[in-house]
């Protein structure tokens, strides 16, 4: 439901013309093909535009139709996702091109009320796809939007409580321009994005700054609140780079319901604190008595959004026969498996792609 507004149709009006003079020329912006929007939509969220442009080139140029993502392994596509992170955005890309393609004969929903059905994508991606691609006037809501409409009306609230989440998206309906409501949602973000920054935003140069509250106020670097801390987690991966003599390498792929669900690592032993295992617990875990470590690598950290990964790599050296559960893959096609950044890096570092693993580095 729209609140009325004070002043609404000048704040649209006036956001519709710093769109036109001041929009960055972006890909995605050039067409209308709701398969292509979708894709951004989806490779945007939580990540910059700078980092997202260049998947997004390469999704559209290996998948150019929504059957050709449908139909691909799902393994290329989480290769070709590899580095962005939220790898479920991928896994549900993959999932709905393929009921797209199957259940809806190719033909992609046209409506909100159709879109917002599919797996992966929530309101906010629904109402892109809508108003871009089909002219639906349907108000978006992301990050931007939010400390945009928060600041031209001075809502002091927690952003997060569902009372302001109403509030905000009621203004933001009310603000929506019915005649192009795809370029005045693009164009609310983008003023989100690249003029209202969440720090240090141009107020003195802002085209709205006469109807901005938080301005007249002076509480712009207050707007919007956000008092819900998020909880970081702390995890010790161990991890077992196992090679044979002709530098072959055991890979795992991850399955269970945790990050970098579908991509494939080393064996990873996960445990509770840093302390190093021993070559006991090392046999045992890879059932077999013939292995030697040869080196240990020292911990190293990789941050995700939510949480602090504290790494351990073990070199070892097998003979026999290996576990049943991994995968020995030579040293030269490991860089066809999708894998975690951490993994990737350590790869490039230590040389491993290429057989000429630098073991005492
Ligand atoms: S005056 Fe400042 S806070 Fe208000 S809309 Fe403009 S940039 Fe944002």
């Amino acid at each position: 439901m729209a609140t009325e507004v004070e002043n609404g149709p000048e704040i649209t009006q006036i956001l519709g013309q710093w769109y036109d003079a001041n929009q960055r020329s972006l890909p995605w912006r050039e067409t209308t093909n709701p398969y292509f929007i979708w894709l951004s939509e989806i490779i945007l969220q939580q990540t910059r535009v700078d980092q997202g442009t260049p998947y997004y080139l390469r999704f559209i140029k290996n998948y150019p139709k929504v059957e050709d993502l449908a139909t691909a392994q799902q393994d290329d596509v989480l290769k070709l996702w590899q580095g962005l992170g939220y790898y479920s955005r991928a896994r549900n890309l993959h999932f709905t091109a393929n009921y797209i393609s199957n259940d809806l004969h190719g033909q992609f929903p046209s409506s909100y009320a159709e879109l917002i059905k599919l797996k992966g994508i929530g309101k906010y991606t629904a109402s892109a796809i809508a108003s871009i691609a089909f002219n639906e006037p349907v108000a978006t809501v992301d990050g931007n939007v939010v400390r945009v409409v928060s600041r031209l009306f001075a809502i002091s609230e927690d952003v997060t409580t569902k009372n302001a989440i109403i509030k905000i998206e009621s203004i933001t309906s009310s603000l929506l321009n019915p005649l192009d409501p795809g370029k005045h949602n693009q164009a609310v973000m983008e003023f989100g994005a690249t003029h209202c920054t969440p720090v240090n935003p141009s107020c003195l140069e802002c085209p709205l700054n006469t109807h901005c509250q938080a301005f007249k106020l002076k509480v712009v670097s207050s707007i919007p609140l956000k008092s819900k801390k998020i909880k970081r987690k702390t995890r010790y991966f161990h991890y077992l780079v196992v090679h044979t003599p002709d530098s072959s390498y055991l890979l795992h792929q991850r399955t269970n319901k945790d990050i970098w669900n579908g991509l494939y690592q080393f064996p990873l032993i996960e445990s509770e604190n840093d302390a190093e295992l021993n070559d006991q617990h090392l046999k045992q875990f890879l059932k077999s008595n013939s292995i030697g470590i040869q080196k240990v690598n020292r911990v190293r950290k990789h941050v995700l959004s939510h949480q602090d990964i504290h790494a351990r790599f073990y070199h070892l050296q097998i003979g026999e026969q290996i576990h049943e559960s991994f995968k020995l893959v030579a040293a030269s096609q490991i860089g066809e498996y999708p894998l975690p950044r951490l993994i990737d890096r350590y790869l490039e570092e230590h040389d491993v792609k290429t057989g000429n693993a630098a073991l005492n580095a």
